[in-house]
């Protein structure tokens, strides 16, 4: 006890006598507060009742019976009528989650039913009041439905492209995510199908990207509305679009969509009086046949796209055999830098012959990677990396330089054959082309036009006004250049008549079906018309059989290139393939002078001579 405490409790100490002193005059004044509180409680609770009724949260005050005794003006704005008038009625009927047990007086979402029938999003929290023999439950409550709108615009934004207000990436990767929780490992099968446009880059490049923002719009469009088969259409970012369809039977049948789909997407786009023509490449992956979660899906679908663009199918269903190759592809992508500083790269050489006499033209160099472990590797499979890694400026110089150099080296064996070699987007853009080519035709001493650069016109579509101005440097040079795949692009023939080409070479996929589709005939035979009235020379490509080989000579195709003739080949070959095809046209095909003309007795000497230098060289081992 301390000192004070001890004196309080001695009556007859001073502090004693002052605490007693002290209780006299506390009891008088509350006798006399008593009077004055009267008067001041009647006002508060003229206060409390008016505060009640003019809060501007709902308040609700609900009886132990679970029934809503008293609401203020605010809840029955709320509820949507005066609560009174409705009778008496249970809370339950009114915020049917509610649990009034959870009596913290924390706030809770819920949903109340309005007189309307809406169930109005609100914010309610419980606590109770203990009366003398019962309890009551206040409820206090408010509107959330402006906040949950803006909340739900926030989310459609998460969760939503802006462009083509299709669903995204997350979304989709919530439905997916949500619908495998809900399949628990085993469950019913879905297909998720991964689409990709072809060269929308190119339509980007060409047309603008207003027209291509337009084209991903109708397209969205005709994906989401027109076909509930389709599914759950998303937009995974760019030209790429990602479908899922739940429940799907069987494999079969996913494919059936993709086709269906394939279909919907090349029906022509009509776009400011512009009929546009477009294909897709579509990879098709299913649960839980090939994969079990979302990422692996997306993986699967992708390495299926990938092969449907490769093999140019339009849709293809994964396939694990497949996807080993994908990993032959990266495996391919990373060793690139190490092939082309090892120099595993080889050039073939495949001979465009002039058609009216058969006689030899030009060689096209063709790239080889001779891989230690994996053999010979197409082009098809590495140039795309060597393009997206940065690796194709200095291949391309390489292979300038060694199909140069291989032609001065056939000129000294009397064999007079020209060359061409590919260029890619990035190599034709580059300013630094036209000098390099002129020097190395210079060092060989060799005319320029015994050079020919081919180019797609896609490759030049990249940067129409920056390829005008390295093209024009280079013909005015003496170097040919030449259109690849001419058909496959979209390029303007105003543009095409602006570049100084010398040769189109019609795209092998038109030549290989002339022969049994009208329209492919139809477009071989004014492409030959058409080069022709501009000045330009025709290459006919991809020539395998005899039929298709008479009628470009008939249509008066310039030159022809192909299995039929010949197939790429190594240098020392070369004379002896063409000597080959020469004779053959001859005997066989009725096309050209056999051994007659001054260049196939030339030709002759060079292929005999290549026999014997092989022959010692055999010998010399
Ligand atoms: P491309 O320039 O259109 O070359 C013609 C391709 O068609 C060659 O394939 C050739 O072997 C093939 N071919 C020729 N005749 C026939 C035929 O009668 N039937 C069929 N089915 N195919 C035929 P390859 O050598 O695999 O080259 C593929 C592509 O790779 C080339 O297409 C070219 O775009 C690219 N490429 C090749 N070498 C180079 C290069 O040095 N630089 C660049 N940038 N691209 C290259
Ligand atoms: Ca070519
Ligand atoms: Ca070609």
């Amino acid at each position: 006890m301390r000192s004070w405490q001890k004196l309080a409790a001695r009556p007859d100490s001073a502090m004693g006598r002052f605490l007693v002193q002290r209780e006299h005059i506390g009891a008088r004044r509350n006798a006399d507060l008593a009077v004055a509180s009267a008067a001041r409680v009647r006002d508060v609770e003229a206060l409390m009742a008016s505060v009640f009724a003019t809060s501007q949260d709902g308040i609700l005050i609900v009886g132990a019976d679970n029934l809503v005794a008293v609401a203020n003006a605010a809840a029955d704005a709320l509820i949507g009528r005066p609560w009174l008038a409705a009778g008496d009625c249970r809370i339950e009927r009114l915020i049917p989650d509610i649990d009034l047990a959870t009596r913290d007086g924390r706030y809770r979402e819920g949903l109340l039913a309005h007189a309307d029938g809406r169930a109005l999003p609100i914010e309610y929290a419980v606590t109770s009041v203990c009366g003398e023999d019962s309890t009551n439950h206040v409820i206090v409550l408010r509107d959330i439905s402006e906040r949950k709108r803006h909340e739900g615009t926030l989310r459609h934004q998460a969760t939503h492209d802006p462009l083509t207000g299709l669903p995204n990436r997350t979304l989709l990767t919530e439905t997916v995510e949500a619908r495998l929780a809900a399949a628990d490992g085993a469950g019913s099968r879905f297909a998720l199908l991964l689409l990709d446009l072809d060269r929308f880059k190119e339509i980007n490049d060409t047309l603008g990207h207003d027209i291509g923002d337009d084209l991903l719009c109708r397209l969205a469009d005709r994906l989401r509305l027109q076909d509930p088969q389709f599914g759950f259409v998303s937009r995974l970012g760019g030209d790429e679009f990602a479908l899922l369809i739940d429940p799907v039977p069987d494999q079969q049948t996913a494919q059936q969509v993709a086709e269906a789909l394939a279909a919907r997407i090349e029906e022509p786009f009509m776009l400011r009086d512009l009929s546009l023509g477009v294909e897709a490449s579509i990879g098709v992956a299913l649960f839980p046949d090939h994969a079990g979660s979302m990422k692996d899906l997306l993986r699967c679908a992708d390495v299926a796209m990938y092969e449907a663009k490769q093999r140019r199918t339009r849709f293809a269903t994964y396939d694990s055999h497949v996807d080993r190759n994908s990993i032959r592809h990266l495996t391919l992508t990373g060793e690139l830098k190490r092939a082309v500083e090892d120099n595993e790269m080889r050039l073939e050489y495949q001979p465009k012959l002039c058609l009216a006499g058969f006689r030899p033209f030009t060689a096209e160099a063709l790239l080889r990677w001779h891989h230690p472990t994996l053999g010979k590797v197409s082009p098809t499979e590495f140039i795309p990396q060597a393009e997206q890694t940065g690796l194709i400026g200095a291949l391309t110089i390489n292979t300038l330089g060694t199909a140069i150099r291989q032609m001065a080296d056939w000129e000294k064996r009397g064999l007079a054959m020209s060359v061409a070699v590919n260029l890619s987007a990035q190599v034709i853009h580059d300013r630094n082309l036209p000098k390099m080519v002129d020097d190395l035709l210079c060092q060989h001493a060799l005319a320029p036009g015994r050079l020919t650069l081919e180019l797609t016109e896609s490759a030049i579509m990249h940067d129409p006004e920056g390829a005008l101005q390295v093209a024009h440097e280079v013909a005015e040079i003496g170097v040919r250049l030449s259109i690849d795949d001419f058909g496959t692009g979209y390029s303007s023939l105003a543009y095409l008549s602006r570049l100084p080409v010398r040769e189109l070479k019609i795209d092998r996929s038109f030549v290989s079906r002339m022969l049994g589709s009208p329209t492919d005939a139809t477009i071989v035979r004014s492409t030959i018309d058409l080069a022709h009235s501009l000045g330009m020379e025709v290459v006919g490509e991809g020539i395998d059989q005899i039929e298709i080989l008479h009628r470009l000579v008939a249509l008066g195709c310039d030159y022809g290139q192909g299995f039929l003739i010949a197939r790429p080949t190594v240098p020392t070959e070369l004379s002896r393939v063409v000597l080959d095809a020469v004779r053959r046209a001859h005997r066989e095909w009725g096309i050209g002078t056999g051994g007659d003309a001054p260049d196939v007795r030339a030709l002759q000497a060079t292929a005999a001579a290549e026999l014997i230098r092989a022959a010692a060289a055999a010998v010399g081992e």
